[in-house]
Order: C-alpha cells, then structure tokens, then sequence
C-alpha cells in the first residue's frame, strides 16, 4: 500500500523503516520478503528523489580498491548479488534495471596514474581476482573514444553498471506490491525509547508504536534523534555528513563508450538509452544541492581527458545529490547496543547503490533472526561512542 498525505499513517507497526531511499527500500523488501507482514517505510518527502536518483550506478569495487580489506569483501558480495536481484525485481516488477555487464576501464593518463594501475593489477591478479592490464593501443582498440594520450587501462569485466532511477522505481513496485505500508510525506522526527527499548517513533503526522526502527535516512539521518523524554535522555547518534556530488547527463546518440570508463579524476557512464553521464564531485557544502559553475566546468574538464569526444555532446541535464558518509568514510550496519531495536543502515557514501542488496539481505537477517552476520562487524554503528547524553 502506498500512503500519502491524505492517507492516515498507522498507529503501529512490527519495523519502522526511515527513508524510502534505495537503502530502505531494499531492506524493507527484504524483511517483507523474510516473512515480516508489519513493515511500514516512512520517507519525509518522495521516495527514492535523493542521493539514489543523483547516482551513476556504478557497481566497480575493484576499480578502485587497493586492498582486500573488510569493505572491499562486502563490496564484491554485493557486486555478485546483482545478477539475482536484478533478475528478481524484473520478474516481481516487469521493471529492467539494466544491469550493464559490459564491464569496466580504468584509464591512465598521467605518470602517477599508471603506478597506481600497475600496482592495483598485480595485488588483484595476485588475489586471484579477475583484472586485465591493457597497453594504450589495446584500450583505444576497445573504446576508440579514448583520448589518444591514454597510457593504459585495466580492464574490470565483473565490474558493470546498473540504472539506478529504474532500480528505484522496481524497488518502489516491489515492495508496495509485498503488503510494505510505504507512507510519503511524513518526516519522522525522533525515535521514542523507554528503558533502552524502542516504543515508537514520532512523525511530523503522529506516532507510530514499533519495536523495531532502522534508520536509513541517508545523509540526515543523524538528525534523528532517539530517547526518552522523562527523565530526557538522548542517544549520541552516529554522525553523518553530506558530501556533494554533482553531475551532468550528455546526449551522446550512436553511444559513444560500451564500458564504464572510469579515471582517477572523473568518469563516463554509458545508458542504454544514449544518455552518458559524466561525473562527478567530491564536495563539502553542507545540505545545499545546487549545480554550481565550478562544479560543472571540473566534471567537463574531467571527462574530456577521458574522451575529447565529450566536448561536442549537447548537454541534457545536470543535477548534484548529497552522499552520506560517516566519519570514517565507511558504512554504519547494524544493531545499536545502547537501544534494543534500533538499527542504523546509513553511511554508504559513494557506495549505497553497489551495497544495496548485501545491506538489505544482511538488516534483514539481523532483525528477524537477532544474528548479525560477521561481515558486518567492522560496520557496526557501536564502533562510535553511541552512549546517552543528557
Ligand atoms: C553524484 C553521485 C553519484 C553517485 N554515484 C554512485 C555510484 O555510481 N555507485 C554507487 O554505488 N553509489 C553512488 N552514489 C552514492 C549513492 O547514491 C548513495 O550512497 C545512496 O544513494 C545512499 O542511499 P540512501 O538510501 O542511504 O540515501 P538517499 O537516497 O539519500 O535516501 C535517504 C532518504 O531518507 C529520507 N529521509 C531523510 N530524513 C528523513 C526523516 N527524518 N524521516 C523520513 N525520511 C527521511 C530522504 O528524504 C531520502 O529519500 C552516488 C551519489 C552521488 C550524489
């Protein structure tokens, strides 16, 4: 069901899920899925119109990792989830997300930039990972769009690419189709505890009793505050902060790359539709999500080392989301030791769209069986000093 302003939000439910980005949309999916018939997913504005819109869905954990750590596991089993959950939302949906498995290159233009691949290739080769090292006459051979001073590529064949707008709208299909009381327009304001459990949470349209609230607010969920009012006692949340990053769409029709091309400064996505998007930026501007001039002219700049061909694309669209990231850069998933019941599934950064289906099975599996997968303790929201404060 989907609720919207006119609709009553209602009065309880088994799991509260805050934001109806493609984070709480894949968990409240997986929990409808794992049987839980009670979720009900608030989202302040319309679901699924922030960062998951701005993304360029790309899903390249080995592009740019330079080691095999915590974070680069949880990537990878998100990465190979994709197949499945693709093929899955299309069969409950109708809905094709375009996972793109054409691959990706990772160009080097500079010195550096071919140290830095020159290394990435032969720890992943040594991994038993699968990386190709391509000369510059190889890489031009495959994308003959590649600028002519290209020094080399690396070549991802099982990092590909997804439509993160049409992921969005087969998530919101799915799981208003799974009985999930979808409520837009409604801001949840605070989580309401009582003796370190979860009573409910407190909407801008009223209160809902739940046990269970997971926070996937995305860059303001640390906005959210959670405690109890008598004697007040508020929790010390995880903090989360926006990162801009802008972005431009270009017309570029017969298609002008098949692989994600991808720099140490920029990259190029090609939609099947002819759209290519060039991005992006890494920006600390608080909340405001303006396209700026200095903000376009980097990303142009960026995408015409890749490929000179850019600069004569007319341009369709720009637009700049906001990233979450947590004060380590990594993502916040898991149960709160401080509160029973409360979750946080935030912090995804430049990420949540490649880590969407590993977060949504993982939350799920934690919520419904109290067993929280050993991937995700290095992502655990305790690692912060979640203590009460009064
Ligand atoms: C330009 C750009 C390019 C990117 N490219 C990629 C990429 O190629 N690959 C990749 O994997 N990732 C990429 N990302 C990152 C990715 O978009 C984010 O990590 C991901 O979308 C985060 O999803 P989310 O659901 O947590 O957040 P969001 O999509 O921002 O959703 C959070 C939702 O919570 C709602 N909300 C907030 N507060 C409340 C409240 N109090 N009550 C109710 N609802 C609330 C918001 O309205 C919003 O809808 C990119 C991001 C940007 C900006």
């Amino acid at each position: 069901m989907y609720f919207n302003r006119s609709n009553q939000i209602p009065r309880s439910a088994e799991v509260v899920v805050i934001g109806g980005g493609v984070i709480g949309l894949t968990i409240a999916r997986a929990l409808a899925q794992r049987g839980v018939r009670d979720v009900c997913l608030i989202e302040r504005s319309a679901v699924g119109t922030e960062a998951s819109f701005a993304a360029g869905g790309i899903l390249a954990p080995q592009a740019e990792a330079d080691r095999q750590d915590e974070f680069f596991e949880l990537a990878c089993r998100s990465r190979d989830l994709y197949p499945d959950f693709a093929g899955r939302l299309q069969a409950e949906t109708g809905i094709d997300v375009e996972l793109d498995t054409t691959g990706t290159l990772y160009v080097a233009f500079t010195e550096r930039d071919f140290e830095e691949i020159e290394a990435r290739c032969e720890w992943q080769a040594t991994a038993g990972l699968v990386v190709e090292k391509l000369t510059a006459k190889e890489a031009r051979e495959l994308e003959p769009c590649l600028a002519e001073n290209v020094r080399g590529a690396l070549h991802f064949p099982r990092d590909v690419q997804v439509e993160n707008r049409r992921l969005v709208n087969a998530l919101v299909n799915s799981v208003a189709q799974s009985g999930v009381e979808i409520c837009a327009d409604t801001n949840v304001d605070s989580i309401i505890t009582d003796r370190s459990r979860i009573t409910g949470v407190q909407t801008t349209r009223g209160f809902i009793s739940c046990n269970i609230a997971i926070v996937a607010a995305g860059t303001w969920s640390s906005a959210i505050q959670v405690g109890q009012s008598a004697p007040i006692q508020l929790l010390q949340t995880p903090a989360i902060e926006p990162v801009r990053g802008q972005m431009i769409c270009l017309d570029a029709k017969p298609q002008l790359t098949r692989h994600v091309l991808y720099s140490p400064r920029g990259y190029l996505v090609p939609r099947h539709d002819g759209r290519l998007l060039a991005g992006s930026t890494s920006e600390h501007a608080g909340f405001s999500n303006q396209v700026t001039a200095g903000g376009i002219s980097h990303i142009l700049a960026n995408a015409n080392e890749i490929s000179p061909a850019v600069s004569s694309l007319p341009i369709l669209d720009t637009w700049a989301g906001l990233r979450p990231r947590a004060a380590d850069g990594l993502p916040v998933l898991g149960p709160c030791d401080e509160i029973n019941g409360l979750f946080y599934a935030t912090g995804h950064y430049r990420n949540g769209i490649l880590l969407a289906p590993v977060t949504g099975e993982l939350i799920a599996e934690a919520v419904v069986t109290g067993l929280v997968s050993p991937l995700l303790a290095a992502f655990s929201p305790n690692r912060f000093n979640l203590a009460h404060v009064s």
